[in-house]
């Protein structure tokens, strides 16, 4: 069976970034890129935050070249999904969805978390022309403009109060009469002058308008959910934050998670409660999200694999 000193699993920042790490190491990772190869960040357009870019760079290019900068290392690349990880005691046993079998004396899990959508066919079209699932990622854009928030949980309150920094106007839109946000994130919302919440609110339709690839949202159409009346509001962009999901479905029972499905990671560690696996970037991050966070941890991964086969 094949061996390897070390398996990253997944293709975002986190996991190519541990690939750079662990192939300068010498330890020739084998990375399996899984279902999205690159991860979130090639579901946007613009990166503009990721330092080193002063002038913004694409999500995909970003990814693309993130994984040449992996391979010019000699981290192998490979096409490919994990379906199951023995972590019993090490080496650790994996198989891969093509029948391959793996022997690996560290793991890094770098699987990310997925953003829950509405699952509208209007919201498919826009995203990424007016339909995002990251304020901090997107909102320049919308700078002066209206937009919309959907969620009533933390993220979405935070992503209202970031936006209202930004936008002229910002429309967080509830499904219920009560938020689910912490009291402390509710007041900053409640006390933010240009952020109206419309209660009892479901997003029924975004609306806007396409020439060839080019998408401009203009609107989404609402029903609330008492009267069962329906309103369009005007806006240009659209923010979805109605919680995310982390890829973790492999690891249940295997290793600790907390009760929404994320890796738990030692403190100031990436390591999880099995020694030689490690978890960086969202998969043990709800709190950050970033591209930069989670290339951080991706190198504290690497060189803690390191430091335990040394
Ligand atoms: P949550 O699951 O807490 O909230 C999701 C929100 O989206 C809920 O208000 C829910 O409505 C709404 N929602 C879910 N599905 C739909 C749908 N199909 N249509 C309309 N609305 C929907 O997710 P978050 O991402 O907000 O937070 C996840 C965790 O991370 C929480 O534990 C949170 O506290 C934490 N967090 C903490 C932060 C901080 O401390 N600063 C920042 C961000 C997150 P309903 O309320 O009706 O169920």
């Amino acid at each position: 069976m094949e061996k390897t000193k070390c398996l990253i699993i997944g293709a975002g920042p986190a996991g190519y970034t541990a690939a750079i790490y662990a192939s300068r190491a010498d330890l020739k990772p084998v990375l399996y890129q899984g279902m999205e190869p690159g991860g979130q960040l090639t579901t946007t357009t613009e990166v503009d935050n990721f330092p080193g870019y002063p002038e913004g760079i694409d999500g995909p290019k970003m990814m693309e070249d993130l994984q040449k900068q992996a391979e010019r290392f000699g981290a192998d690349i490979r096409w490919g999904v994990v379906t199951e990880l023995d972590t019993t005691e090490p080496p650790f046993k994996a198989k891969i969805d093509d029948g391959t079998e793996l022997l690996a004396e560290t793991v890094i899990i770098a699987t990310g978390a997925t953003a829950k959508y509405l699952g509208l066919e209007s919201e498919t079209k826009f995203k990424g022309g007016g339909v995002s699932a990251c304020a901090t990622c997107d909102g320049f854009f919308y700078k002066g403009k209206d937009v919309a928030v959907v969620g009533g949980g933390d993220t979405a309150a935070e992503e209202a109060t970031y936006l209202a920094n930004l936008c002229r106007k910002v429309y967080l839109i509830h499904r219920r009469d009560e938020l689910r946000a912490s009291k402390a994130m509710q007041n900053k919302v409640f006390n933010t002058h240009n952020i109206e919440v419309l209660w009892n609110h479901e997003v029924k339709e975004i609306v806007g308008t396409e020439h060839g690839f080019t998408k401009a949202l203009n609107g989404v159409i609402l029903v609330n959910n008492k009267t069962g009346e329906e309103k369009k509001i005007d806006i240009e962009g659209f923010f979805v934050a109605i919680g995310h999901k982390p890829n973790t479905e492999i690891f249940v029972g295997k290793l600790d998670m907390d009760e929404t499905g994320y890796l738990k990671t030692k403190p100031d560690s990436t390591a999880t409660n099995v020694p030689g696996v490690f978890a960086a970037g969202d998969v043990q991050d709800k709190y950050f999200r970033q591209a930069i966070t989670a290339a951080g941890t991706g190198c504290m991964a690497a060189i803690e694999a390191e430091r335990f086969l040394s």
